[in-house]
């Protein structure tokens, strides 16, 4: 439980307005049993009052080894730099700016087989 600031991941904190851990920040219901496999989210839509927070399920998915972002934040990340969208071509070519062009990929429709994994809303 807690909070990150922005600046932690090397993120802009006027579009990343914090890092919300072990639950959802507007108190969502979330996460639920059956979703235990989402790991994050963003809250990128106008007219949240919390939109510029991501939150994240647990502490393991912040940081790497090296401490850098995960994959699972760069997604979330993404999904504030390109606001009121999900996985269209504006969070794709934010995505890919931050480094995670598989990440695109695996979100395209067209993307042919999809491996198994945790996802990240
Ligand atoms: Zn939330
Ligand atoms: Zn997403």
């Amino acid at each position: 439980m807690g909070w990150y600031r922005a600046q932690e991941f090397g993120f802009d904190p006027r579009v990343c307005r914090g890092v919300h851990v072990g639950s959802c920040v507007a108190g969502r219901r979330w996460p639920r049993q059956s979703d235990w496999d989402v790991e994050a989210h963003a809250h990128n839509v106008d007219y949240d009052p919390w939109q510029g927070w991501i939150c994240v399920a647990s502490e393991r998915s912040l940081f790497t080894a090296s401490r850098r972002p995960t994959r699972v934040m760069v997604h979330e990340y993404a999904h504030l730099l390109a606001p009121n969208s999900r996985h269209g071509a504006a969070w794709q070519e934010a995505v890919v700016a931050l480094g995670y062009p598989s990440e695109a990929e695996w979100h395209r429709p067209s993307h042919p087989r999809r491996p198994p994994r945790r996802r990240a809303a």
